[in-house]
């Protein structure tokens, strides 16, 4: 430590400052001071400042709020080192692309908006959303799944979230979401094969119930995979039908059960009063014979035989009354049955007929109906066009002909099946009549509709399909009308017809517009 005073001091330093030709700052003054003072230079920790710095600093990302607490930290410690590692960290996050294996912790990091424009939040917002929509088909059963889900869904939207960060969790999802799926698949599978098992039962336990029979038939069908969403909306329509005519029958039976004991009851009260009755007639007659034996005389006959006229007449008027009233509950019981016959018969009717056509499993005219009608209304509600086409098949007597009535009903199953694959879930399939179908095409302007039937005319050459080892080509003609305004299904269907009928003119094989 020096001998000097301090004003001795400062003022050495103010000579070596100009002799050194030294800028007089603070920092200058305080180091020249010290040395001469033999005072070792402490430079004091900026704290305060680097407290500013940092406050200034964006936070956006959890990397950026992790590096940011890892500087506050260094310079509450005043830690030079800490400082340098945080700001370096801070300021050098690897861009997206770069990222490959970094670990999360890995100082490395850069913000998303900065250097990624590949990965725009737009973009995330989108994969975000795709997660979101995906959910549902893979169940609420996995609590963590769904936790999981809800988190990257929520880390993709929210604006500047960090690469690594998503990345890791993306990767956790991916993972997660094979087994889920996994396991969604499976069950999906046990369900329906648990489904045809119960069809199965009930169909095998009410041999004598027809009406059921057809029912498990058309559940049986539309639990095959694959699975849509039109086919169940056909089935549930169906069984619907079923249900209340079943509820209706059920009753009548109940009712009409009721009504026979009631009747049987009675019959046997008249029958015992009868048994009674006629107990006592034979009773009176008896105890009249012997009178009558016993009597001497006509005029001690005469009252015997005034009584068993009037025995025998009240006998019979009873009798007759009997008669009557049992003929009377035989009638009514009659009138149940069949009632209860030609319910069980409309319960048949339904059941098998519904609306679908059986051979294809397309709509039947009945089904068509109400189909238009349900089209319309929602396009017209909506405001979107709808198209109407009606497709007959080309040259189908030759077809039968050459090859049998059978083999046409397969092409004809055929035709329905590529037809369904390639149409959209909403658009309806149904068989107008022989090898005449009719696709309603909702929300489609006429050019989309014209379209797509040409989409199912070259789906049809691609899938022939095969007559033993015969390859057949099934092609058709077909009109497309747009639903005009204020112009019925039934109108429209005849604009189709008659643009059909010119295509068949014009060559076949061809899809033409109304
Ligand atoms: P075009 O190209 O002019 O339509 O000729 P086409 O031979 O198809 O003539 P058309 O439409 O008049 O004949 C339809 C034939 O389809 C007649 C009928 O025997 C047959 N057909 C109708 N319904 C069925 C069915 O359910 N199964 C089978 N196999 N044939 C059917
Ligand atoms: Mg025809
Ligand atoms: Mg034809």
């Amino acid at each position: 430590m020096s001998e000097k005073k301090p004003f001795e001091i400062a003022r050495e330093t103010l000579k070596q400052l100009t002799t050194q030709k030294l800028a007089p700052t603070p920092a200058n003054y305080q180091a020249i001071y010290n040395e001469i003072a033999g005072v070792p230079l402490v430079v004091p920790f900026p704290a305060e400042t680097l407290r500013d710095i940092a406050k200034a600093l964006p936070v956006k990302t959890p990397g950026q709020q992790k590096q940011r607490g890892l500087l506050d930290y260094a310079i509450d410690r005043l830690n030079w080192d800490g400082v340098k590692t945080a700001l370096v960290a801070y300021g050098s996050f690897p861009p997206l692309t770069a990222d490959e294996g970094a670990p999360t912790t890995a100082p490395a990091k850069m913000g998303l908006n900065a250097t990624a424009p590949a990965l725009t939040t737009e973009f995330l917002g989108q994969m975000g959303r795709l997660i979101e929509y995906t959910q549902p088909a893979l169940g609420t059963d996995d609590e963590r799944f769904s936790e999981l889900s809800k988190n990257l869904t929520s880390a993709l939207r929210q604006s500047g979230s960090d690469v690594v960060v998503l990345k890791t969790m993306l990767v956790n999802y991916s993972d997660r979401v094979s087994f889920v799926a996994e396991d969604q698949a499976e069950i999906k599978k046990t369900l329906l094969k648990l489904l045809h098992m119960l069809f199965e039962n009930i169909g095998e336990i009410s041999l004598d119930e027809q009406w059921l029979k057809g029912q498990m038939d058309a559940l049986m069908t539309a639990a095959t995979p694959p699975l849509t969403l039109r086919r169940l909306d056909d089935v549930e329509r169906r069984l619907k039908d079923v249900i209340f005519k079943q509820k209706d029958a059920k009753e009548h039976a109940v009712q009409a059960q009721h009504e026979m004991r009631q009747m049987l009851a009675a019959f046997i009260d008249r029958l015992s009063d009868m048994a009674k009755s006629t107990g006592n007639f034979h009773e009176k007659l008896e105890e009249n014979a012997r009178q009558i034996e016993q009597a001497k005389t006509l005029a001690e006959i005469a009252p015997v035989l005034k009584e068993v006229i009037s025995a025998t007449r009240a006998m019979a008027t009873q009798s007759k009354e009997s008669g009557a009233e049992l003929q009377t509950m035989r009638d009514r019981a009659n009138q149940t049955d069949a009632e209860l016959v030609k319910l069980h018969q409309e319960l048949d009717r339904v059941s098998t007929q519904a609306r679908h056509d059986p051979l294809t499993g397309a709509l039947n005219r009945k089904g068509l109906e109400e189909a238009v009608e349900r089209e319309i209304s929602s396009v017209r509600r909506k405001d979107t066009p709808l198209c109407m086409s009606l497709l007959d098949i080309d040259n189908f007597k030759k077809l039968n002909d050459t090859l049998g009535h059978a083999t046409g009903d397969v092409a004809l199953t055929h035709l329905a099946t590529v037809a369904r694959e390639c149409m959209r879930p909403q658009d309806t399939l149904a068989r107008y009549g022989g090898e005449e179908f009719v696709i309603l095409l909702p929300d489609t302007p006429l050019e989309k509709g014209i379209e797509a039937m040409t989409r199912l005319q070259r789906e049809l050459t691609k899938k022939f399909f095969l007559a033993g080892s015969e390859k057949v080509l099934i092609t058709f003609s077909a009109g497309v009308a747009q639903l005009a305004p204020d112009e019925t299904g039934a109108d429209a269907i005849k604009r189709a017809d008659k643009a059909m009928y010119l295509a068949k003119r014009a060559g076949k094989n061809r899809v033409l517009a109304a």
